[in-house]
């Protein structure tokens, strides 16, 4: 699948919203390819690990992990982040890096983020 096909994925299993703002992707906002795990935290450019953000929201967060970065955008931004998509997310590559295997730094930034996400409920 190339990167087109991935980000037209990601666009729709996020009910067309950008995942950190919740704006709804069209021609002024167009979607642009964001990674759970950062690729500098050796985060992998596969679907599970890919998500649609807006640029603004794509640049802003850099390389923040996404568990900080959903918590930064609803306190500073008042956005409406798309929590519980971002939980399931973060799940769904946890078990998809496991089947695939390697990945270990991801797999420790990951679980790292992971522990984040459920003391923050
Ligand atoms: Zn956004």
């Amino acid at each position: 699948m190339d990167r087109t096909a991935r980000l037209t994925l990601a666009v729709e299993r996020q009910g067309g919203r950008c995942l950190w703002c919740g704006r709804l992707f069209g021609p002024l906002i167009p979607p642009t390819t964001d990674h759970l795990v950062p690729r500098l935290k050796g985060g992998p450019s596969i679907v599970a690990n890919e998500a649609a953000a807006c640029r603004r929201c794509n640049a802003d967060r850099g390389h923040t992990g996404p568990v900080d970065w959903l918590a930064q955008s609803r306190r500073r931004h008042g956005w409406a982040p798309q929590a519980t998509l971002l939980a399931t997310l973060l799940n769904a590559l946890d078990i998809e890096l496991e089947n695939v295997g390697g990945h270990r730094r991801a797999r420790r930034y990951l679980s790292s983020q992971l522990r984040r996400c459920r003391s923050s409920h």
